[in-house]
């Protein structure tokens, strides 16, 4: 998690870094801190508290520096506090890190460090970082080198050599005062190409406003960034050149533009979001096509298992493409959460496709069940909403979303767009096993082009789910409930709500209330249904008259007309495709988490304890 911000430049760097980290602070918010060089000394201002801190803390302001690097803290050792924020020095003062990710093997090497008369102030992992530099700079076999950037990056070398686990790490030091080092394993880091100055950020949103070019790190790679040049090295420091990446996102996306939050414009982004997934895959009476993978009948015709691996939000779009391939494509479909898959020796072999999910591509479980089910003989693929992020440099195919930078901690436009693109990539296997009729698969096209305007008409409806909103908003718990692809929904839903609301929530099949959970419902419960399966319509409507029976207070999400009437609030969406109605579905479900963390008067964007890309286990 984290977030990393670095600048070479002729200008105060102080501004550009704090923006960088405001820009970032979606990646985590206990603590933050800035190191910049000046008169070949390190000044470092940190504090615990948001990026906004900074600007109270003394001295901020005759932070001259024109080089220095910048982070805001989710922390994994130590509680946020002043000594356990970054920037780190080393016990000389010539070396700052900042660092994203977990050293697993911090404790060995602080023990190897304190017996070489190295000092420990925090209680951190990343500390050992800058030690361990001085260390192989004063110790190692670079300290008889001459030249100092080479000794510099020698020593970086060493040390990266030692760490074990996940790492973005940004260097500097008095001894090269016009560079930055940066290098990373299994955590983000891009950097921006500028005229005469250049940037680092853990995520590329940052710095979008200061250049479209950038350079996509790859893990183990060394880049040494200075005003003029990027020079990148690999592991044995071996320079080698790397390709730029026009990166074509608008800089005002990762702005609120009016909006009171982001989590609300990225809302309101969605029928934008969902026009753009679309793109140009399919046309009315064409066939899907992604320009980015081309999947053989053949192959396809080998798979005879597939598997939708993802976190959170996006396993919930992945449990929604698993109604989609299993009635489409006849293919049997398990979906799973990356960090269980990854440790339960699941049964893939070639014959199994794999299919991963992460809006960052940066998802640190989703990664290792990726090459987990490489290393098995499977075939993968890997939905991602940013170019070039870790995952899709792992995947045998990458296809993209296209819904912009998300911002919000709790995502809305990314999980419709995935389930767009889902919907498409089994309309994309159908068309080429033939495994559904060309005119089901056109009634779905046609229903899909529609959704961006019922979408637009949901949100023109949202004033009615604030009404709900502020009657529940006191509540401790609520209950959703769905049944077949409803159910996903209800999951969504009800983690949304538990995200940025923290009230406690609960989502259940609604067959499965009868067995326990039924307990809990009692006078005044609220509980939302979700009912939108014209087969499924009766079923449903008796297991929410369960409940009402029970005293419980109701909301109806739907699409169809229903055989009662003793509802408490029904809220109507447009009628779509069974397969689709996620879509709509969630919309008004999305607004009443927000409206309901509004009214509690809680920071919708930053929710307390969760970070936007989750690049830890
Ligand atoms: N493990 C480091 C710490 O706890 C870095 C955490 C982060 O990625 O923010 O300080």
């Amino acid at each position: 998690m984290c977030g990393i911000v670095g600048y070479v430049g002729s200008q105060k760097a102080t501004p550009i870094l704090i923006d960088g980290l405001l820009a970032l602070e979606y990646r985590g918010y206990d603590s933050a801190g800035i190191a910049t060089i000046e008169n070949s000394t390190l000044k470092v201002l940190k504090d615990k508290g948001r990026v906004n801190n900074l600007y109270n803390l003394d001295g901020i302001n005759e932070l001259e520096g024109t080089v220095g690097i910048a982070h805001t803290r989710w922390a994994t050792h130590g509680q946020p506090s002043k000594l356990n924020s970054h920037p780190h020095m080393d016990n000389s003062n010539q070396f700052a890190v900042v660092h994203n990710g977990i050293i697993e093997n911090y404790a060995d090497l602080k023990k190897f460090l304190e017996t070489n008369n190295y000092k420990f102030f925090s209680e951190t992992d990343t500390e050992v970082i800058p030690n361990l530099i001085h260390y192989y700079y004063t110790n190692g076999p670079v300290s008889i080198l001459s030249d100092s950037k080479e000794r510099f990056l020698g020593a970086v070398k060493s040390a990266i050599y030692d760490l074990k686990g996940s790492y973005a790490i940004e260097v500097i030091s008095t001894i090269c005062p016009n560079e930055i080092i940066a290098v990373r394993k299994d955590s983000p880091l891009v950097i921006g190409k500028g005229d005469g100055e250049n940037y680092i950020a853990s995520d590329i949103p940052a710095i979008l406003k200061y250049t479209k070019d950038f350079y996509l790190l790859d893990d183990n790679e060394f880049a040494v960034i200075n005003k003029d040049s990027i020079k990148f090295f690999d592991n044995t420091l071996i320079e080698h050149n790397k390709a730029v990446k026009n990166i074509a996102w608008d800089a005002n996306a990762a702005s609120k533009d009016g909006y009171e939050d982001f989590m609300l414009k990225e809302i309101y982004e969605q029928p934008t979001a969902v026009r753009e997934t679309i793109g140009s895959r399919f046309y009315l009476g064409k066939k899907c096509s992604f320009d980015d993978i081309h999947i053989t009948k053949e192959y396809l015709q080998s798979v005879n298992k597939i598997f939708i691996i993802a976190c959170g939000t996006a396993m919930h779009a992945g449990l929604a493409g698993k109604y989609m391939i299993e009635h489409l494509c006849k293919i049997s479909t398990e979906v799973d959460a990356a960090s269980e898959f990854r440790y339960r020796n699941p049964i893939v072999d070639e014959h199994t496709l794999c299919i991963y999910i992460s809006q960052s591509g940066e998802t640190a479980d989703t990664i290792a069940a990726l090459k987990l089910a490489k290393s098995k003989g499977a075939k993968t693929l890997a939905i991602s909403n940013v170019i070039g992020s870790s995952i899709t440099r792992e995947a045998d195919y990458t296809i993209y979303t296209h819904a912009g930078p998300e911002i919000a901690v709790a995502s809305t436009k990314a999980y419709t767009s995935q389930v767009v693109l889902i919907a498409i990539l089994s309309m994309y296997f159908a068309e080429i096993l033939e495994s559904t009729s060309y005119a089901e698969i056109e009634e779905l096209k046609a229903s899909m082009v529609d959704l961006p305007s019922k979408i637009e008409q949901i949100l023109d409806d949202s004033s009615k789910i604030k009404d709900f909103a502020q009657m529940v908003y006191t509540e401790k718990d609520m209950f959703f409930l769905g049944r077949g692809i409803d159910y996903t929904v209800a999951l969504e839903s009800s983690l949304k709500l538990k995200e940025i609301s923290y009230i406690h929530s609960e989502a259940y099949a609604s067959g499965e209330l009868k067995h326990g959970p039924i307990a809990l419902i009692e006078n005044g419960v609220t509980v939302i249904g979700i009912i939108t399966n014209p087969q499924l319509v009766e079923k449903s409507v008796s297991n929410v008259q369960e409940v009402i029976s029970r005293g419980a207070k109701t909301l109806i999400i739907t699409n169809q007309i229903l055989p009662s009437s003793n509802f408490d609030y029904v809220f109507n969406i447009p009628n779509t495709h069974p397969l689709l109605s996620p879509i709509l579905s969630i919309i008004p479900m999305q607004l009443f988490a927000y409206y309901i963390s509004k009214f509690k008067g809680l920071d919708v964007d930053k929710p307390r304890n969760l970070a936007k890309s989750v690049t830890v286990e």
